[in-house]
């Protein structure tokens, strides 16, 4: 399918926003001190509640569009810190990506560059170029230089290149499993994963290996639909949810393991997104690390005396949860401590594209970790999301404070510690 076609001419009518849903909210206000935009602005419109109301008047007729209700929408995270605050079991993130729909249809212009980015991320002969580019920019030494000259200012685009990926051309091995085999276990990349985390790939491989089980990354599948769904952009979340469902097929992989939390989440959702299979697709969908956890009994650690911080992505936190998981892996490797980077679980900023769209607010919720790290002085930070390891590891360069922590996926850092 060519999916850069597909997306440009995506025409078809939003659906009815879901008020039933919206109606199930109280107006109890015990979401907002979870809120972290509300918590940063202090601005009813900009709490859960608030958005709640502006999306029912905007579905109802009674508020007209306008560029401060789409600042206040586009504003949202989509961290769903509120979804699980709320005694009332309002689904906001299914909310606010309706809201964001009818936002599209009256303003289809405001797509556009989520268009042009899903026309990239879903097609992987262009994720493949611009890994390659990312390498070269890189291996290259030119990113060392222009990181030392500093010639590119402390302007946006300085911001965006600190945030850049380091990249390997190395394609995914196949590795064996030791042992008895126990089945074999899809690995779910990501585009972005696909561009930056194909080592992640092959060290889930390596620990998936270890555990017994073979792994395969089918060449088939495309960008999990996050971008497009939190956008508004519906009709493209669908298809590729739609190409994902059939690449996975009913397949004979017991479980379907994506690198990125954010992805999960995502793939969570596609009984949502895609009626004929997406219910079984997203019942294989397994968070990898408490995959890991349940099957890993051979696992064996080196000593590794490392101070480890983890940063919980709000995907793990509010939507999949199995954030133990780690921490009872990570308890297994002698001679490692680890620690929480930020017990408040508040979202860092990167959220999606949030970080890179509006990076002045996405660095003041970054603060708050940056400081942490500089606290707590880890060598290491493990996050299970690409978006906040970028968003992070970006921060940590620009605030520039000597040796920063190495920012990695923890399956990166449990395959370091493999015996
Ligand atoms: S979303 Fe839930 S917690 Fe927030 S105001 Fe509505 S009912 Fe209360
Ligand atoms: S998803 Fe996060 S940022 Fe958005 S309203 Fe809920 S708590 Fe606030």
């Amino acid at each position: 399918m060519d999916h850069a076609r597909a997306a440009t001419s995506a025409t078809s009518p939003p659906a009815p926003f879901p008020l039933a849903a919206a109606d199930l909210c109280v107006k109890c206000g015990l979401c907002l001190p979870h809120c972290p935009t509300y918590l940063d602005s202090q601005s009813e419109a900009d709490s859960p509640r608030g958005r709640i109301m502006l999306m029912q008047g905007l579905a109802t007729g009674r508020i007209a569009i306008s560029d401060s209700l789409e600042a206040h929408l586009d504003g949202c995270l989509g961290c769903r810190a509120c979804e699980k605050a709320c005694p009332a079991g309002v689904p906001y993130g299914a909310l606010i990506d309706a809201g964001r729909e009818q936002l599209a249809a009256q303003r289809p212009d405001r797509l556009k560059p989520t268009r042009r980015l899903s026309a990239v991320l879903s097609r992987a002969s262009l994720r493949a170029l611009v890994r390659v580019a990312l390498w070269a920019y890189s291996a290259s030494g030119l990113q060392m230089l222009v990181r030392r000259s500093g010639v590119l200012g402390r302007g946006r685009l300085a911001r965006l290149e600190s945030t850049l990926p380091r990249v390997a051309l190395r394609s995914s091995p196949a590795v064996r499993a030791t042992g008895a085999e126990r089945g074999t276990v899809a690995i779910f990349i990501g585009c972005i994963g696909d561009i930056a985390e194909r080592e992640v790939a092959n060290d889930l491989a390596r620990l998936l290996a270890a555990c017994g089980f073979r792994a395969e990354i089918t060449a088939a599948q495309t960008c999990c639909g996050a971008i497009d769904q939190h956008a508004g952009h519906a009709p493209q979340a669908r298809r590729l949810a739609q190409q994902n469902v059939a690449a996975f097929g009913s397949g004979h992989a017991v479980a379907i393991l994506p690198l990125a939390t954010g992805c999960a989440a995502t793939l969570l959702d596609y009984p949502r997104l895609v009626a004929d299979g997406g219910q079984p697709f997203a019942a294989r969908v397994q968070d990898p690390i408490a995959f890991l956890l349940a099957h890993g009994d051979a696992l064996r650690f080196k000593p590794s005396p490392l101070r480890v911080a983890i940063h919980d992505p709000c995907t793990q936190s509010h939507v999949i949860g199995q954030g133990d998981a780690l921490r009872r892996l990570l308890a297994r490797i002698p001679g490692l401590e680890a620690v929480t980077l930020d017990a408040t679980a508040r979202c860092c900023g990167a959220a999606g594209t949030h970080f890179v769209t509006a990076p002045e607010a996405a660095d003041r919720l970054l603060q708050p970790k940056l400081e942490a790290a500089a606290r707590l002085a880890p060598q290491v930070i493990v996050s299970g999301n690409i978006g906040c390891s970028l968003h992070l590891a970006g921060g940590l360069l620009r605030a520039g404070r000597g040796v920063t922590p190495e920012v990695l996926h923890p399956v990166r850092l449990l395959a370091r510690c493999l015996a």
